[in-house]
């Protein structure tokens, strides 16, 4: 064989990965930086799941998703639930019965949440309890301003939404870290997870003290006076609260080149917006699309707003009453069976300093573009649910037909570790369903690391997904 015939060969032959950045032209380059530019601004302003579910409301809201529909053609519905899940969907020009295609992301990230009875002083210094949420290495929540999101809900029944942190003139919020120099027994010479203790994650809330050294608690009742005067709250309505301590500050560019985006949440938030935008700016597609935004993935999707809930199915009811049908059991159940689905969920990128964890055939880069996960899972596939090669195979083809830059890429190599998402609670339904989305560097820290390019192209895939 000639050399020239041995070089075509292996062009036909080897499958081939491509950096996002190559494969695009000047135009789509400069779609990449727009996008960002909305990402930026939905991720600085939906720090929450209830902030998030109330951005969706508004993005959908403008773009003609309603909660009553009405009977025009095409229908845009928008179905919320207590305020943090969320679905809109889009009638297609096929009958819903033939199946629709669905994108299930997260509104959830990982965070310290205040405890009921959060506040306290000690040694003249008042703090405030935490109990993490999720899956967080907890030191790196130490010794970093932190903000407060949440709602109260006071002793007359009325709701109070605070965010303290975010404004240049806001205070903000820590926990402290102690110094290296006494750090030896308590932290240095412990295994990490023990080094650090999620009793010891409390936050700084206040300094000065109120009434003369005779007064009892003179520093809690200081900050107790302050909200008050503030939000008119007494101690208990703290009860009634779901406070919510996250990183303070906005999403930025790295890189000398801003070719990267670091920010709290792109895990799951960089798929919920890319899903939100997919949808709003489809016209008609072929087939029924819903985009479903759930919460509490990162605690095991339980609860009412979490993805093993019943959500979906009502949401599909209302959509069948909606198209003048009726909702049958039977019925909602083998339109489920007939779709297609995409659970969108960040996979973790290779990690520049620990390469050891992952096998590199299999994992997923930063900047080759959206990511398609068969199985997730850990020890032999434990807990997974595996796509099928059929539907591997149908959406790879629809990607590759559509020029999206996709790669494969499963989280750390055999018995390293590994993770789940909401896929396993949504495939039981019958649907096929893949877990898709780009790679984040640091995740779960409280500075994530995601390429604009995979972001964007994450977007592309999406549409495609639901115009097919
Ligand atoms: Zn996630």
């Amino acid at each position: 064989m000639k050399k020239q015939e041995i070089e075509k060969m292996s062009e036909q032959l080897f499958s081939k990965q491509r950096l996002v950045w190559d494969a695009m032209d000047e135009t789509e380059k400069a779609d990449v930086w727009e996008f960002d530019r909305q990402y930026r601004d939905f991720l600085n302003r939906a720090k929450t799941e209830r902030e998030a579910v109330a951005r969706v409301e508004e993005i959908a809201g403008k773009n003609g998703f309603s909660s009553d529909p009405g009977s025009g053609k095409p229908i845009r519905m928008a179905r919320s639930f207590l305020g943090k899940s969320v679905a809109l969907c889009l009638s297609g020009k096929r009958p819903i019965e033939e199946g629709i295609n669905l994108i299930v992301s997260h509104l959830d990230s990982p965070r310290l949440d205040l405890k009921q009875n959060p506040l306290y002083e000690d040694v003249d210094l008042a703090f405030m309890k935490t109990h993490y949420y999720g899956g967080i290495k907890k030191f790196q929540w130490l010794t970093r301003p932190l903000a407060i999101h949440g709602r109260v809900i006071r002793s007359d029944g009325s709701t109070l939404d605070i965010v303290v942190g975010e404004d240049d003139a806001d205070p903000v919020f820590t926990v402290a870290d102690i110094l290296p120099h006494l750090a030896r027994k308590v932290q240095t010479d412990k295994k990490v997870s023990d080094a650090f203790e999620g009793e010891k994650l409390n936050l700084m809330v206040g300094s000065l003290p109120f009434g003369n050294k005779d007064t009892k608690d003179r520093f809690k009742l200081a900050i107790l006076k302050l909200l008050n005067e503030r939000y008119g709250l007494i101690e208990e309505d703290l009860i009634s609260a779901e406070l919510e301590v996250v990183p303070a500050g906005g999403a930025r560019d790295v890189g000398w080149d801003r070719g990267l985006t670091g920010a709290y949440g792109h895990d799951d938030r960089s798929c919920v917006f890319t899903s939100l935008r997919a949808i709003v700016d489809l016209e008609r597609p072929h087939k029924t699309s819903i985009v479903l935004f759930v919460d509490k993935e990162e605690i095991g999707s339980d609860g009412a707003t979490g993805a093993k809930s019943k959500f979906l199915e009502s949401v599909l009811a209302d959509l069948m009453i909606a198209h003048g049908k009726e909702p049958l059991y039977h019925e909602i159940h083998k339109v489920l069976m007939n779709s297609r689905a995409i659970s969108a969920d960040v996979n973790g990128a290779i990690d520049p300093d620990f390469q050891d964890v992952h096998e590199k055939r299999n994992a997923a880069r930063l900047g080759y573009g959206i990511c398609l996960t068969k199985f997730t899972g850990s020890g032999g596939k434990y807990g997974a649910s595996d796509a099928n090669a059929e539907y591997v195979g149908w959406l790879r083809n629809l990607f590759n037909k559509n020029k999206v830059v996709w790669q494969t890429g499963e989280l750390g190599k055999v018995d390293e570790g590994g993770g789940g998402t909401v896929a396993k609670f949504l495939a039981p339904y019958g649907m096929n369903i893949i877990d898709c989305g780009p790679a984040v560097l640091s995740m779960h820290s409280p500075f994530e690391i995601a390429h604009k390019a995979d972001i964007y192209m994450t977007y592309k895939g999406f549409k495609v997904f639901l115009e097919s």
